[in-house]
């Protein structure tokens, strides 16, 4: 940690990856409530009033989710693992995919979540995911695992990615993720103190992307394995460490 904040105070160009869920809000039964907490929103609002500080929320939520939930927070966006992104205000697409795929993987969703009480669907601009978070969490494993095998000769055709979520399975354009969208942002610009936070699997190519470059604090959010530098237990830390860094 004071390492970290004594390369940030020192660094002139600094760039701030944050995910959304499970990293800056708790998970919720219903996706909808995960609002932004107030103080929250005021650390986010400190750190976009710091001279030279990029930062930005990197998710896997829709467009219009994670604007709702950021409670106008005038923060640049990453969304939809990428797909999209709000840069001073402005949306714009990073793919053009029409997404015919959708309709042919629509009818297995449906059965999927027929057989799975509690289960359901989301379609973004550019993904479908099946989310089981609120089923038996044995049933939900079984049949996620299931699924991913009966579509995955279907998405590889298509070139499709599945991602393997927390409680999530997700279908996208197999060129977009976290990673590459972080790519794109070091491409246009040079940054001496990265930060990037994360919780979940797409979150861990962020990290690969990072992983060979000396300014990055790569910070993986709860259990599970990681190719992150560090690891944080939970959402709190997370704000601790925001905190020290607005103080
Ligand atoms: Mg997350």
């Amino acid at each position: 940690m004071t390492e970290l904040i004594e390369k940030y105070r020192g660094a002139t160009n600094r760039l701030i990856l944050l995910d959304y869920d499970g990293t800056l809000v708790n998970y919720y039964p219903e996706p909808g409530a995960a609002v932004l907490p107030d103080h929250i929103f005021h650390l986010l609002t400190g750190l976009l009033n710091t001279p030279n500080n990029e930062v930005y929320i990197i998710t896997g939520r829709s467009s219009i989710d994670i604007d709702r939930l950021l409670n106008n927070l005038p923060i640049n966006i990453i969304a939809e693992h990428g797909a999209m992104m709000r840069i001073n205000g402005v949306w714009k697409n990073n793919i053009s995919d029409p997404c015919l795929w959708k309709e042919s993987l629509m009818p297995v969703l449906n059965q999927v979540t027929l057989k799975c009480p509690g289960s359901f669907i989301e379609e973004k601009r550019f993904s479908l995911a099946w989310h089981y978070r609120n089923s038996d969490s044995a049933t939900g494993q079984a049949i996620s695992a299931v699924l991913r095998k009966s579509i995955s000769r279907a998405a590889h055709t298509a070139h499709l990615k599945i991602i393997n979520g927390n409680k999530v399975i997700e279908i996208l354009n197999v060129e977009v993720g976290k990673g590459r969208a972080v790519k794109d942002l070091l491409q246009h610009k040079s940054f001496d103190f990265i930060l990037s936070a994360g919780d979940d699997a797409t979150d861990e190519e962020m990290f690969a992307n990072l992983a060979d470059n000396r300014n990055a604090f790569t910070i993986k959010v709860g259990n599970g394995e990681t190719c992150a530098r560090y690891k944080f237990a939970d959402i709190f830390e997370v704000g601790r460490l925001l905190q020290n860094l607005t103080r």
